[in-house]
């Protein structure tokens, strides 16, 4: 009975993460590289749930965003990234290890659950926000690996920022390193 439960209530999160994903556009390999649930459960989901806001709710094909220049292109998108990664940050969002978590699995869904919210935040602070759910996904990995971007803090007002590692101007946000405040 206990493992029925447990069963039941797993799959549960699966189809609630799943529809959330839905609802920011997500492309399917990414539903199922969260979920765990088969091309076909996602898209009978849409179509049970989601078909008559199709207008609203495009379904996206072709790859997945894998350009890091993405997020440095303009002074807007750093910004962007930067009103992004914070609550990526804060929520836990950013992974502690490089193993990404089973599909579908609870630690998984939790996450990406957390993913969820820090996207919805960023999409409060900023309405009219350039950056994609597909790119946050994108930016989750990539500050997770942290090899061609980083969350630190800046030295002169210790606020938080992205960087790139490889980049001479590691120690200063580029509000800071504009100014000469330090
Ligand atoms: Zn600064």
């Amino acid at each position: 009975m206990r493992i029925t439960d447990d069963r039941y209530h797993r799959e549960r999160l699966r189809m609630e993460l799943a529809l959330r994903f839905l609802r920011h556009e997500a492309r399917t390999q990414t539903i199922r590289g969260w979920t765990g649930l088969s091309d076909d459960r996602i898209r009978k989901l849409y179509r049970s749930y989601l078909e008559d806001a199709r207008d609203k709710l495009p379904r996206h094909r072709g790859k997945s965003p894998h350009q890091v220049a993405y997020f440095t292109r303009s002074v807007r998108l750093q910004e962007e990234t930067l009103a992004l990664a914070t609550p990526l940050w804060m929520l836990g969002v950013l992974a502690a290890t490089c193993a990404p978590e089973e599909p579908g699995s609870l630690a998984a869904l939790a996450r990406g659950a957390l993913l969820c919210n820090a996207f919805e935040a960023y999409r409060m602070a900023r309405p009219g926000g350039q950056i994609t759910f597909e790119h946050a996904v994108f930016l989750v990995s990539t500050l997770s690996r942290g090899e061609q971007l980083r969350v630190g803090w800046c030295g002169c007002c210790e606020g938080l920022m992205v960087f790139e590692p490889f980049s001479l101007r590691v120690t200063r946000c580029p509000h800071c390193t504009g100014a000469a405040r330090c």
